[in-house]
């Protein structure tokens, strides 16, 4: 078995933190992202409803594996966009991290290979794989009531990336949810969005060796709050097409792409660092843009690589017209 000193000096070249869950049948998570999905939460992400197979299995993304390696990359920014501009999340500011996270995967995937050979996948948002809940499993810290996972040292600005591989690797010690009383996401959230609504337990980890019945579990972890993604503001100026919602405008203010108000609230990042990666710092003149004149091939060329083509400038632009009105 590779041991844990190897798999370190391997994944803490390109990565901030690392972690092993054994792949395992995870029933209880999926029948929360069943119910989470009848009742409306997803919105228009209609590519959330596919694949609910595959992402009840990683197997299904390759028959072989047999443990996940769950990566975090910190991106919390050296420098912030100043608040009176159009606010854009943090995640947005730099290129795209999923062929970033991706391609030093492949890498350190194939650095393992010459140590030991192994069948491989790499996702980073790729593909079905349930990403917050096998960090959570890989001992990467927890995932806190804004359905963001909280790692103790680096905070909740991470990405994170998998490595699915069929070696049997020892699985790293799970870590216990410590939200606790805080509840300032909650607080922070304009729209209301983050729920106290219980739905079917959620399949998230016991500590190691710890035997709780299941709504000691359920307690333990916080686990009856999640998201509305329907009034969440990264959903409405990101996924969702078309406008804002009108009942939304007032309490989303500058709010241009994305939102991070929640994760800004969470008092663990106060042990948060700006991030190391030249490859994530922001693209060149990004807090400058003039929306209301930038034309596609402008858009294009300076954000060619930029999370924020998913929206589409069309979109941007819409947002944009709300705010200055
Ligand atoms: S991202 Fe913004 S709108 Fe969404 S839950 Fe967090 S604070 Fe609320
Ligand atoms: S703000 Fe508080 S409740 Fe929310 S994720 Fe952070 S620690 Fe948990």
């Amino acid at each position: 078995m590779l041991n844990c000193s190897t798999l370190d000096s391997i994944f803490s070249t390109h990565f901030d933190a690392w972690g092993v869950a054994r792949i395992e049948p995870i029933d209880e998570e999926i029948a929360h992202l069943r119910k989470w999905l009848e009742n409306g939460y997803a919105g228009e992400m209609g590519y959330m409803h596919r694949n609910l197979h595959l992402r009840a299995n990683p197997k299904e993304l390759l028959p072989e594996a047999k443990s996940m390696i769950m990566v975090l990359m910190n991106y919390y920014p050296r420098e912030w966009q100043p608040k009176d501009k159009p606010q854009i999340a943090a995640y947005a500011y730099g290129n795209d991290y999923h062929h970033i996270v991706k391609s030093k995967l492949t890498e350190l995937a194939e650095e393992i290979n010459k140590v030991a050979p192994h069948k491989y996948a790499v996702f980073c948002d790729s593909a079905p794989v349930l990403e917050r809940y096998w960090a959570a499993r890989a001992g990467l810290g927890w995932i806190g009531k804004n359905g963001m996972l909280v790692n103790p040292k680096l905070g909740t600005f991470t990405f994170i990336g998998t490595l699915i591989t069929s070696l049997e690797l020892e699985p790293s010690e799970v870590m216990e949810n410590r939200c606790g009383t805080c509840r300032k996401c909650i607080d922070a959230c304009p729209t209301g969005a983050i729920l106290n609504n219980p739905l079917p337990l959620r399949g998230l980890p016991l500590k190691q060796g710890e035997n709780i019945n299941a709504q000691q579990h359920t307690l333990k972890n916080n686990l009856n709050y999640t998201i509305d993604a329907r009034k969440c503001l990264s959903y409405q100026t990101i996924e969702k097409r078309g406008e804002v919602d009108n009942e939304l405008i007032e309490v989303a203010g500058n709010t241009l792409y994305g939102c991070d108000r929640c994760q800004l609230a969470c008092p663990w990042n106060r042990f948060a660092h700006p991030h190391k990666h030249p490859e994530l710092e922001p693209i060149e003149g990004i807090f400058e843009i003039d929306w209301a004149s930038m034309s596609r091939s402008e858009f294009n060329r300076k954000l060619k690589f930029s999370p924020m083509q998913r929206a589409g400038l069309k979109k941007i632009k819409a947002r944009y017209m709300q705010i200055e009105n």
